[in-house]
């Protein structure tokens, strides 16, 4: 059979899919041609078939090193439901089963195993796998290699020399966020060429986005107005504090939305039956901090409102991007208000939240580049929403008279103010 009508119907057969997602197909065709790569891929955009298709179609086993169990744990559950020949070793495994797990590895009947990166580190698993042939080795969250990424993790900077040491075939290394520079960093660690760093947009039209000033005290209501208003999908509401997280699910349970709190805060069964009823459709809107998000995959999310303004430009892409992931219109909506700024600048800089300190958030939103030289960002229904939350806060700094005139910088991108902002700012 031609190789492109065998990747096509092993991706039919075994996933169901008819058709490949942008970047899919590239990188699929660079593993299979023996090259390693770096796969750019916004959240939801289906990193892991990257590796799970050329897994199936590659002879031997390919190792999937992944930082979150939970994740983990849904996708091997998800294949073996498939039945693909699927197992995960963690630190929530059993002797036993990590016995059984050895044994098909063994017998060479496993095709994907998935590993917390610790346990590269460990000699007896490295020996298990000396002579087996390791076809491919996935490297999610691939960012945690590079000091320059948000979230730096010194356990991955061994992985790459242990897989030239374990002889793995290739290597897929896959993020979300990644800058030129920590794509360079990654690509120099994996010996990745240039021409192998697949990158897709980010620009994902089926979500709506804006920014709504508003002052506090308005700011449950004007919530609870949208929630009334929206046709009654599931919804996300990110606040920053775990207190606002009750304080707002409680609000809008009396007002009779379903909605519950999530937040690192609660007992670890509460949150678990938080996220069931969510994941079940019998919840419709909970109310979280960051600490609700990884691992769930959830197709049909229809909005994501930011009740507080986001920490972070890495931690706003990746909560909006859980919305629509069916492709269908989605609502993410940052109810802003300048309160908000005060907690920020506490969270990144200590507690006196100076002018200067509120230029560093400036700044520190902006990642790398220069806090005025925006002149490259595009609006235009363009996903990189930094022109956004920068605008919100240059509004604000302006308004607080730390910054002078940024009046041009918002008309120049069109930021759409969904009230004039004289009744805001009063
Ligand atoms: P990421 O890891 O990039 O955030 P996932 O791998 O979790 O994304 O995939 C997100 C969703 O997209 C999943 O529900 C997955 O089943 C679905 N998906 C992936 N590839 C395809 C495809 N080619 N066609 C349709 N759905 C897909
Ligand atoms: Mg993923």
């Amino acid at each position: 059979m031609p190789r492109q009508t065998s990747i096509h119907s092993c991706l039919q057969e075994n996933f169901g899919f008819s058709s490949f997602r942008p970047g899919q197909e590239a990188i699929t065709d660079s593993l299979l041609a023996g090259r390693s790569a770096l796969a750019v891929l916004p959240t939801g955009g289906g990193k892991s078939l990257c590796y799970q298709l050329p897994a199936l179609l590659l002879d031997g086993l390919t190792l999937v090193v992944s930082p979150l169990i939970a994740l983990m744990k849904d996708q091997v559950d998800a294949l073996q439901a498939r039945g693909i020949a699927a197992a995960r070793l963690d630190s929530s495994i059993g002797a036993a089963e990590v016995q059984s797990i050895y044994r098909q590895l063994e017998a060479g009947s496993l095709k994907l195993l998935y590993i917390a990166p610790e346990r590269l580190a460990n000699e007896r698993f490295l020996n298990r796998l000396r002579g087996r042939t390791l076809a491919l080795m996935a490297i999610d969250e691939a960012h945690c290699i590079s000091e320059w990424g948000h979230n730096f993790r010194p356990e991955y900077m061994k992985i790459a020399g242990l897989a030239r040491e374990i002889g793995v075939g290739r290597v897929l290394a896959l993020t979300a966020t990644a800058t030129p520079a920590v794509a360079a960093d990654i690509r120099k660690a994996f010996a990745i060429t240039e021409a192998d760093e697949i990158r897709t947009s980010f620009h994902r039209p089926n979500l709506h986005l804006s920014v709504t000033p508003c002052p506090a005290p308005q700011r449950r209501e004007l919530l609870l107005q949208r929630l009334r208003g929206d046709s009654g999908g599931d919804t996300i509401v990110y606040v920053t504090l775990q207190r606002t997280a009750e304080e707002v699910a409680s609000f809008l349970a009396s007002a009779g939305i379903s909605a519950r709190a999530y937040h690192a805060g609660m007992q670890n069964e509460v949150r678990g039956q938080v996220q069931d009823a969510f994941m079940a459709g019998s919840l419709r809107v909970v109310v979280a901090t960051i600490a609700f998000g990884m691992g769930i995959d959830k197709a049909d999310i229809r909005a994501v409102y930011h009740y507080n303004l986001p920490k972070t430009l890495e931690n706003y892409m990746q909560e909006i991007g859980r919305a629509g992931r069916d492709g269908l219109d989605s609502r993410c909506e940052i109810l802003a208000c300048a309160d908000d700024l005060t907690v920020l600048a506490n969270f990144s800089f200590g507690d006196t939240p100076t002018a200067e300190a509120l230029r560093q958030l400036v700044e520190h939103l902006l990642g790398q580049e220069e806090v005025f030289d925006v002149s490259h960002y595009d609006l235009s229904g363009a996903f990189d929403i930094r022109p956004l939350v920068i605008a919100t806060v240059l509004t604000y700094l302006e308004l607080q008279g730390v910054l002078r005139s940024t009046g041009p910088f918002y008309d120049s991108y069109k930021i759409q103010f969904n009230r004039p902002q004289e009744e805001i700012f009063q």
